[in-house]
C-alpha cells in the first residue's frame, strides 16, 4: 500500500479519436501501475468534476460558457488542436477536479499523484495545444480561496514551455539579471546567456519552466524561471540546470505547496520533443524534485502533461516513475523542517551565489560530529538540503553548533 493516493478515473479518457495525443496512457498508467504490484486498488481514489465555479477561479466567464455551449470558433477549435466535443468539456472539468483533488490530498499526506492533468497550455480566455482547462492553475486558486495554502509553485518539466502557467500568474514583473550560474554552464557556449535562463517574479504563485527553446509555442510568456534549453539536451546537463532551477527557486520563494508538472516528453524517443532524456536520466529527474521538496518539507501534487513517445509504453512507462520515488520520499521519516542551523546554512550559500557545479563535491561539516559529511551533490543547496534530511534523522546532540562549508 502506498503512503499517499492516487488520483483517477476512467473518465480521464480524452474522446479525440486518432491523435499523437495518446488518450487511453491515463488506463494503461493505472493498469500498469496495478500489474507491477506498486500499487493497489485502494491506493486511488477518483475525483467528482470541478465546478463551473472552480474553471472561473482560473478562466473567463466567456470562455467557460463557450466550452458549456458549443460556440468555439473555428480558429479557437483550430488552437486547441483537439477536437471539440462536450464530452471532451466532461473529461477536462474531470481533470481539474482530480488535481484539486491531489492538491488536497498532498497538503494531507505531503504527495499525491493525479494520474492525469498537466494541462500548462490553456489559458484564461483560450485553449491550445491540447490543452482546454489548466488543471494546475485551477487547483491552486482553489486551495487559495479555501484557505489551504497561501502561496504555490509550479515546476514544469514538459519538453514545452508552460505558456498558459507563465500568463495566468503573471504578476506585475521586473527584469533581473540572468543567474551567475549561466556564466560556469557548459550550455552557454551554445545559446546566448540571456536566453539560457530567464528570471522574473512577482506574486503568490512562482513559476519555473524547463524546457526545448526551439519548440511549441513559439511565443513563450516569462515564468518566474524560465530554463530555455537547446536542442538535443542529456541527462547530466538536464539535471544540473533542474537542480539549478530549483535550488534558485526556493531561494527566493516559500512555497507551501509545489505542483510538479511531470511531462513525459523530454525523452529521447518523443516524437514531439527535441531533448535527449533516457528513461533512468527521467527516474532522477523525479528523484530530485521529490529529494529537494522533502528536505524543505513542502507538499508535492503530481500531474502527468505530455508524452508522445514513439511506443506509448515507454510514455506509459515513464510516467509511473513518480509513483515510485513519491512512495520512496514519502516512506524516509524526516523530521520535517530544514533545522535551525541549516537555515543559517543557506545564508552563506546564497553569499556564494548559485553557481552549483562549483560545488560539486562539496564537504559540509559540524565539528562536533564523528567525521565530515561529503555530500557529493552537484549544487550546494541540495548538497545542504541532503545533509539536513540525514542530519535530521540522526539523535541530535549538535543542533545549534555552527557548521563549515568548505
Ligand atoms: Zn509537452
Amino acid at each position: 500500500m502506498l503512503l499517499f493516493k492516487l488520483i483517477y478515473s476512467n473518465g480521464y479518457y480524452l474522446p479525440i479519436g486518432a491523435h499523437v495525443f495518446p488518450a487511453e496512457k491515463y488506463r494503461l498508467i493505472h493498469d500498469r501501475l496495478l500489474a507491477s504490484g506498486v500499487a493497489e486498488a485502494t491506493d486511488f481514489l477518483e475525483p467528482e468534476p470541478a465546478t463551473d465555479q472552480d474553471i472561473l477561479l482560473v478562466h473567463t466567464p466567456e470562455y467557460v460558457h463557450k466550452l458549456r455551449t458549443g460556440t468555439l470558433s473555428p480558429l479557437e477549435e483550430m488552437e486547441l488542436e483537439i477536437p471539440y466535443s462536450p464530452e471532451l468539456v466532461e473529461a477536462f472539468w474531470l481533470a481539474a477536479g482530480g488535481s484539486i483533488l491531489a492538491a488536497r490530498q498532498a497538503l494531507t499526506d505531503r504527495v499525491s499523484i493525479n494520474i492525469g492533468g498537466g494541462f500548462h497550455h490553456a489559458f484564461p480566455d483560450h485553449g491550445e495545444g491540447f490543452c482546454m482547462i489548466h488543471d494546475v492553475a485551477v487547483a491552486i486558486r482553489r486551495m487559495q480561496r479555501d484557505g489551504r495554502i497561501r502561496t504555490a509553485m509550479t515546476v514544469d518539466c514538459d519538453v514545452h514551455h508552460g505558456n498558459g502557467t507563465a500568463a495566468i500568474f503573471a504578476g506585475t514583473r521586473t527584469r533581473s539579471e540572468p543567474l551567475p550560474s549561466v556564466s560556469t554552464s557548459p550550455l552557454n557556449r551554445e545559446q546566448p546567456t540571456a536566453n539560457t535562463m530567464r528570471r522574473t517574479h512577482e506574486g503568490d504563485v512562482f513559476t519555473i519552466s524547463l524546457h526545448q527553446h526551439n519548440n511549441y509555442p513559439a511565443v513563450k510568456p516569462p515564468s518566474s524561471i524560465d530554463v530555455d534549453l537547446p536542442d538535443g539536451v542529456g541527462d547530466d546537463d538536464y539535471l544540473a540546470w533542474l537542480d539549478n532551477a530549483l535550488s534558485s527557486g526556493l531561494r527566493q520563494f516559500e512555497p507551501d505547496l509545489l505542483c510538479y508538472i511531470a511531462g513525459a516528453d523530454p525523452y529521447r524517443e518523443d516524437q514531439l520533443g527535441g531533448l535527449s532524456l533516457t528513461m533512468e536520466g527521467l527516474k532522477k529527474r523525479d528523484e530530485l524534485v521529490f529529494r529537494v521538496a522533502r528536505a524543505r518539507d513542502i507538499p508535492v501534487m503530481v500531474t502527468f502533461a505530455g508524452g508522445y513517445a514513439r511506443n506509448v509504453e515507454d510514455t506509459v512507462a515513464i510516467q509511473c516513475i513518480p509513483t515510485r520515488e513519491g512512495h520512496h520520499h514519502r516512506n524516509i521519516t524526516c523530521t520535517s523542517q530544514i533545522p535551525k542551523p541549516f537555515a543559517q546554512t543557506r545564508i552563506v550559500a546564497g553569499s556564494f551565489g548559485p553557481r552549483c557545479r562549483r560545488y560539486a563535491g562539496s564537504v559540509v561539516e559540524l565539528p562536533d560530529a564523528p567525521m565530515p559529511y561529503r555530500a557529493g551533490m552537484r549544487s550546494f543547496e541540495n548538497a545542504v538540503a541532503r545533509f539536513a534530511t540525514d542530519y535530521s534523522a540522526q539523535d541530535d546532540n549538535s543542533r545549534g553548533q555552527r557548521h563549515i562549508v568548505s
